[in-house]
């Protein structure tokens, strides 16, 4: 097959990177080159941000219903190549091609119809005030208006999935944009710019660079002309960005790294159904999801009988080839991923971790004999102080912690940096609200575990977030709110 030759959506056109530099983008699954991707440069980012700070008057005085109308063009062309979009991520990241089709690219379509239909319901605030003379008072109503041109970067476990969730309510905001996907996988952001071009976006409303963080990622969040950034990625770039914006104030939304807990009480329903949901919780997407819950915390009363059932569940996971529809796990993003998840389980194993299951590479047959695969990994006997169980693996690493009452369970699913989503098990309705209150996580799922409503705030505390994304909070965060006072 050729390899597939990326190009940046600038302006309305696709372009080449000025320098001609391009990077490699690789097949996890066979550890293989399949496409270059532009290795772009500032002078890219200036470019676009220029195009973008053009057309964004002309974008912000465009009638809701003609943006609407573009964003759901737009969904319904990537829709009607869902299958090359599925496989395409597929490909590019790893993950099973079965979750790409029924997760990855409809989340993607329903982001940008979400957001379509969201500005349309969308309204601002009105405040009537009585300033105590008979007959005369005020009335203050809030503007919501755009930003100019925003950053949106994004990174690659997800990658059109996430991409859409910030360029779709940026753009229904009526802001021109400026995206980064990861160079890891950049290969479905670059048919979406393909795709928006059909669509009629009008040149400079999106444009897309792709390229490496330190270069690319930094111009756009250090441009002066960029008004905003929406981040999704690491904690320790996340702090690289709050500190390069910080000194021009821009406003910056902040998703990234996660420690998640999943607790187990012995009062749980443990139906099969609910057990294949804290399994996959652990091992979806190869545990390469923000949300996994990679610290599995288990009531000591029923540990050996759950310890048991949960580990015959996770040896039954399925590691194949990313392609096959029967496979449960594909493979590891990146041979540098690959190597960083590896040296964790390395790491569990020095610091006194037991390894229950999986622990190791694992080597596939044919095509995928040069795939970076690992086997679903589940460890116990470390303390809540371990690295193993403070450190975020990203990986299908899962680690059982054993608690004695309720007041053990929340110090230890506490005990992190992280912040960002936490599921509970119980059927203690009383004690799922006490413990909902005291969790310090942006996200609490009872009973469930990836139950997505795109209206609700999305985003962690502490070091996993600064902000919050989805419904009417990406709204805001894309505007700029301007109280008008009128007195009468
Ligand atoms: P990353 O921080 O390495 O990269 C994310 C994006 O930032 C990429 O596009 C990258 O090119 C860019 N980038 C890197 N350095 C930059 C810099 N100096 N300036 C500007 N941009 C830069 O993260 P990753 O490895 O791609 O993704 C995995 C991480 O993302 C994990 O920590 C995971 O928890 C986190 N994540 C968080 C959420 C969430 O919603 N909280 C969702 C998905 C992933």
């Amino acid at each position: 097959m050729p390899t597939l030759r990326l190009a940046n959506l600038i302006d309305g056109r696709l372009q080449a990177p000025h320098h001609d530099a391009w990077l490699q983008v690789h097949e996890p699954a066979t550890g293989a080159v399949f496409a270059i991707c532009p290795d772009s440069s500032s002078l890219d980012v200036d470019t676009a941000v220029e195009a973008a700070a053009r057309a964004a008057p002309g974008w912000a005085n465009t009638p809701i219903e003609q943006r609407v109308h573009l964003l759901q063009r737009l969904a319904d062309l990537i829709e009607a190549r869902l299958e090359e979009f599925a496989a395409l991520e597929s490909r590019d990241s790893g993950k099973p091609l079965s979750l790409a089709r029924r997760l990855d690219i409809p989340r993607a379509v329903s982001n940008l119809r979400y957001f379509a239909a969201a500005i349309t319901g969308w309204s601002s605030e009105s405040h009537a005030m009585e300033t105590g003379m008979a007959g005369t008072g005020a009335i203050n109503y809030t503007l919501r208006q755009p930003l100019g041109v925003v950053g949106c970067i994004s990174p690659w476990n997800l990658p059109l999935y996430l991409f859409t969730w910030k360029i779709a309510p940026a753009l229904a905001a009526g802001n021109t944009v400026v995206a980064k996907p990861s160079e890891v996988t950049p290969c479905t952001a670059a048919l979406l710019g393909e795709l928006s071009i059909e669509a009629g976006f009008p040149p400079g409303v999106l444009n897309i660079v792709q390229g490496r963080g330190p270069t690319v990622g930094q111009a756009i969040a250090e441009h002066p002309l960029v008004k905003a950034i929406s981040f999704t990625g690491s904690t320790a770039t996340g702090a690289r960005i709050a500190s390069m914006t910080a000194a021009q104030f821009k406003k910056v939304s902040l998703e990234m790294g996660g420690k998640n807990p999943a607790i187990v009480f012995a009062d749980a329903d443990l139906s099969d159904a609910n057990l294949d949901t804290i399994v996959r919780s652990g091992f979806a997407n190869q545990g390469e999801i923000c949300l996994c819950g990679s610290r599995l915390l288990v009531q000591r009363s029923i540990l050996e009988a759950f310890r048991e059932r949960y580990l015959a569940r996770v040896r039954s996971l399925r590691v194949g080839d990313p392609d096959d529809t029967d496979s449960d796990l594909g493979a590891m993003v990146s041979q540098a991923h690959y190597d960083k998840v590896l040296g964790c389980i390395e790491q569990a194993r020095n610091e006194g971790g037991r390894v229950l299951c999986g622990g190791e590479a694992i080597s596939l047959p044919g095509r995928c004999a040069n795939g970076w695969f690992i086997a679903p990994t589940v460890i116990d006997g470390l303390s809540s102080a371990a690295q193993t169980n403070q450190q975020e693996i990203f990986g299908p690493v899962v680690s059982l912690i054993p608690f004695e009452d309720e007041a053990e369970a929340l110090a230890i699913a506490n005990d992190s940096r992280y912040g960002l989503a936490a599921s509970l098990w119980t059927q203690d309705l009383s004690r799922a609200h006490r413990l909902a209150g005291q969790l310090e996580y942006g996200i609490v799922w009872i009973n469930c575990w990836l139950l997505r409503d795109l209206r609700t705030p999305f985003g962690g505390a502490k070091q996993s977030g600064l902000g919050r994304e989805g419904g009417s909070d990406a709204l805001q965060f894309f505007t700029e709110p301007k109280n008008i006072c009128i007195r009468y």
